[in-house]
């Protein structure tokens, strides 16, 4: 009988498709399609890691899908059979059980071979190529094919002046509420420097218990070469084997599982955004994103914080595949194609990309002028998923109208998550449950305020975005005083409510300009940040007249696009609107003007 790797090769062989192809249609890496037909699983994250890419590359060779993966649970369990090794069943337990005796009994032999290449086309090279290693001399089953791997096609990553891209493959272990992540990065050195390291932050490792790095290697000029890298905290520090020149582009390959954490309902901010909970499993702010690199700061990196979002990002664009159980609903950011299992997303000059999955959800899906905004709920909160697409979708009109930039995107999505809060991520936006469940119906209600609040976000952090460490009144502000916008352009009866119910009933705080540190809980926070600093912005628009602050408010919107803006450009941009000077009013609520040094 025909093993099942050899099958695989043969159809791959038959179909004629390079290694090249097979990524471009399944996202899967050449790596693993290779392990799959060596019979090598010691290569995947997980049982489920191997299983789903089985599935997926038996689908896209058009082999039956179910013998396949019913040869491939008798290879499992062949391998179970090794010497020293108990008679088990295919169980994912055991699997682990039985690759961790694989990665032992080869040890240092696949260490020195992951440690040289990495991640990387395989040379041209047939029998005794590289990979070739990683079969023992006891396991002749897993022996490499003597057919000679297909050239590979060389890197055309990205051009040096585009974006940074993010490729992404990510395998949900939906029960055991884990994530396998491959990972590249298209890098082009837009600095105008020579860099000798690259810098990522790395959110999830806040704590140490959830971000799990296995590999990392960096390939450009002459080809992939050993990368060693520190990971310290949120900092993933990693020098580059020669100098990047500007105008130079790096490709950054990294593996790594996620073990997310429990969310509790009662959690915001960084512990709501990341984790699972009964429902849901929350996936925001999970991958390790290029540090930005500021000019006179490098890299800039940041100690985490519990109170507000220690994250601040630049845009990139987005290629991201996640392959998802059967009943489970993936819904992230930008543009998505389903087949089967796979869920692909793409979205480009976006500040970030986050997914929320359920085997709970449904949906509802309105259409607002040409976007799609898509509401994801459970059952359970029908009333509450139906208006909140229909609201989400006229906030981004409404928004767009008003700031004079249309919300860049095809498609917006609201997925109901359970945590105390609303979370926003370019494209889509978690708005949690305990809303949902106390919605009394129409505009006067929680839900609506924090869901027009995050649409804002599309805006302020989306388009324009800021350092939301040290500065994060210029998006929280600007957030809560949109809500408002949003009521008094299309509720004004119910204005007044929304401003005494989102600022004047809190305690006022401040100073407005204070960074996430200078919080210790998020009560203060918000009263400073968002509720004074929302009080702020009605000054100014009173003292100024409410055109020329509309007329500041584009002009801002549409100058700060895309880029990192700073309270300074803030001020710079709103004095060019205003006739009289601002300054005394920034004294009451800031501890220093935007732009200055302390007073
Ligand atoms: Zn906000």
């Amino acid at each position: 009988m025909a093993r099942l790797g050899q099958l695989l090769r043969e159809a791959r062989e038959t179909k004629g498709s390079s290694w090249r192809d097979i990524e471009a249609a399944t996202g899967l890496w050449p790596e693993y399609v290779q392990a799959l037909e060596r019979e090598d699983y010691s290569r995947f994250a997980s049982a489920g890691h191997a299983r789903s890419a089985l599935r997926l590359y038996a689908r896209y060779l058009g082999l039956n899908v179910k013998e396949a993966l019913a040869m491939w649970e008798g290879t499992v369990r062949g391998v179970e059979r090794l010497p020293g090794e108990p008679e088990q069943g295919p169980s994912g337990r055991t699997y682990r059980a039985v690759v961790a005796a694989l990665v032992i009994s080869l040890g240092l032999a696949i260490c020195a071979i992951t440690a040289l290449y990495g991640y990387r086309w395989v040379q041209s090279s047939g029998p005794g190529g590289a990979l070739s290693g990683l079969s023992g001399p006891g396991d002749p089953a897993r022996h490499p094919s003597p057919t000679p791997i297909p050239s590979p096609t060389p890197y055309q990553p990205i051009s040096d002046t585009a974006l940074p891209l993010y490729t992404i493959t990510a395998t949900i272990d939906y029960d055991d509420h884990s994530l396998a992540v491959q990972q590249r990065i298209d890098y082009a050195n837009r600095s105008g420097e020579t860099l000798s390291d690259i810098t990522l932050n790395v959110f999830p490792n806040y704590d140490s218990e959830i971000f799990t790095l296995h590999g990392l290697s960096v390939e450009f000029g002459t080809g992939p070469t050993p990368t060693a890298h520190s990971l310290e905290g949120m900092t993933l520090h990693v020098p580059l084997p020669q100098e990047l020149e500007a105008g130079q582009v790096a490709t950054m390959f990294l593996e790594y599982t996620l073990d997310l954490p429990y969310i509790d309902p009662s959690d915001s901010f960084t512990t709501g955004s990341l984790g699972w909970s009964e429902h849901v499993v929350d996936v925001g702010h999970w991958y390790p994103a290029l540090a930005p690199l500021l000019p006179d700061v490098g890299w800039y990196t940041f100690t985490y914080h519990p109170v507000g979002d220690p994250y601040v990002m630049e845009e990139a664009d987005y290629d991201v595949r996640i392959w998802a159980p059967d009943d489970v609903t993936v819904v992230g950011s930008g543009e998505e194609e389903r087949e089967g299992n796979l869920w692909r997303y793409r979205i480009s000059e976006a500040r970030s990309f986050a997914f929320a999955a359920s085997d709970q959800y449904v949906s509802h899906a309105f259409d607002a002028g040409g976007m799609t905004v898509t509401s994801y709920y459970f059952p359970e909160h029908e009333s509450a998923g139906l208006d909140v697409a229909r609201l989400a979708a006229e906030a981004l009109v409404t928004f767009g109208e008003e700031f004079g930039s249309p919300y860049p995107y095809t498609d917006y999505r609201v997925a109901e998550t359970e945590f105390a809060g609303g979370m926003e991520f370019t494209g889509v936006s978690f708005l949690g449950a305990l809303w949902y469940e106390t919605y009394p119906g129409g505009v006067r209600s929680q839900l609506v305020a924090l869901l027009v609040h995050e649409v804002s976000h599309q805006w302020w952090y989306g388009m324009v975005g800021n350092d939301q460490v040290m500065e994060p009144w210029l998006d929280e502000a600007l957030a809560t005083f949109s809500e408002l916008i949003f009521y008094e352009l299309r509720y004004p009866d119910d204005e007044l409510w929304l401003w005494d119910f989102e600022v004047l009933n809190w305690p006022r705080g401040g100073p407005v300009d204070g960074s996430i540190y200078d919080f210790t809980d998020g009560s203060s926070y918000m009263n400073a940040v968002y509720r004074t600093g929302a009080l702020l912005l009605a000054d100014l628009r009173q003292a100024m007249g409410t055109q020329q602050f509309r007329q500041f408010l584009r002009d801002y919107c549409q100058s700060q696009s895309h880029a990192l803006s700073t309270g300074a450009d803030f001020y710079s941009i709103l004095s060019r609107h205003a006739d009289q000077d601002l300054s005394p009013l920034f004294g009451e609520y800031f501890a220093r003007l935007p732009g200055e040094g302390a007073r």
